[in-house]
């Protein structure tokens, strides 16, 4: 049997330096002068994300003093087993998550 036993321990660091997570943009609106701002996660990283955990994304708008966009996100790992192989393209949901690891909050 193949099988996946055990879920990621929600809080567990991921030690890696630069965690880039390709195809992934985080966009948030500026609450005070409405600018639009944006990462791409492929080249900014975040740094030793915690599953499960907030990490701070945050922007400071160029537009005004003061101005700060601030939000968290949390990184939620997937894991699959192939079973079958197949040459068609499948696309991912939005976050390339298949199944979540997540465990209990
Ligand atoms: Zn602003």
């Amino acid at each position: 049997m193949t099988e996946i036993i055990g879920v990621p321990t929600v809080g567990k660091e991921i030690d890696v330096k630069r965690f880039y997570i390709p195809g992934v943009t985080v966009r948030a609106e500026c609450p005070e002068c409405g600018a639009v701002h944006e990462s791409d996660l492929g080249v900014d990283y975040l740094s030793y994300p915690e599953l499960g955990k907030p990490e701070p994304v945050y922007f400071i708008c160029e537009d005004g003093e003061d101005h700060y966009v601030e939000f968290d996100v949390e990184v939620i790992i997937g894991l699959t087993i192939v079973l079958a192989r197949s040459d068609e393209e499948t696309p991912l949901n939005p976050l390339g998550i298949t199944h979540d690891l997540s465990g209990p909050r």
